[in-house]
């Protein structure tokens, strides 16, 4: 009974050392999303930030357009007004001037600054481009890593899983399976008594069934958090 304990206390060690490679394999799997997630975000940045440039070139053209119009419009004006041959002609040109000049002024500002978005967007855009193509590198080498890290730890996951197998079949198979079934939900399957109470869940154990597990004489399962007690001395 007591080298039954002993394997199983082994058996707990291993599953512990199992637990710790398989850690690793997430935080190695977690290191390939983060950059990924990290360049999906950019990539749809990239995507708002070009089509926020095709629009803004569109209007540039539009107010452009405008401008030449209306500029086109204020140079006649100011040239008839030097040909008037009426108060009234002049009134009318000098009235034309008054609306147009405001206008074309606001039209230049306007353009100057579609201009300016349209240049520091395309930074925006080229620093977006480089980014995804450096990181698109470092990914396809890091992922190369992970995969050789990962089947290492698969390795040594399956080396441990061949001699916990091979332990497991030293024990009685209702120890065995009752065993696993508490380690699809706890990481640690064996308790010990401290303070005359479970050491994981606090539960009470009275003087008898103390007494059973300190002779290791019977299996003895704690009711409240399911774990086998162990002899405090194993
Ligand atoms: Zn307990």
């Amino acid at each position: 009974m007591k080298e039954q304990f002993r394997l199983l206390r082994e058996l707990q060690s291993l599953k512990l050392a199992a637990d710790e490679h398989q850690k690793l394999i997430l935080g190695h799997q977690g290191r390939v999303a983060l950059l990924e997630k990290n360049r999906h975000q950019r990539q749809d940045q990239l995507q708002q930030d070009q089509s926020q440039l095709e629009q803004i070139k569109t209007e540039l053209a539009q107010k452009e357009q405008l401008l030449n119009q209306q500029s086109d419009r204020l140079t006649r004006s100011k040239k008839q007004m030097n040909l008037v041959t009426s108060e009234h002609e002049l009134k009318t040109r000098e009235h034309e001037v008054e609306v147009l000049t405001p206008l074309v002024e606001s039209l230049e500002t306007n353009v100057f600054e579609l201009m300016e978005k349209i240049e520091s967007l395309t930074e925006q855009i080229n620093e977006g481009e480089n980014y995804l193509a450096g990181s698109l590198h470092s990914l396809k080498e890091i992922s190369q890593e992970v995969e050789q890290d990962i089947s290492k730890e698969n390795q040594a996951i399956s080396n441990l899983a061949q001699r916990m197998e091979a332990l497991f079949s030293e024990l009685p198979e209702n120890i065995q399976s009752k065993i696993k079934r508490i380690w699809d939900k706890k990481a640690v399957a064996l308790t010990t008594v401290e303070k005359n109470a479970c050491r994981y869940c606090g539960l009470s154990v009275n003087r008898t069934e103390l007494d059973e597990i300190d002779r290791a004489l019977t299996y003895k399962f704690c009711s409240s958090c399911g774990r086998l007690f162990l002899p405090a001395y194993l």
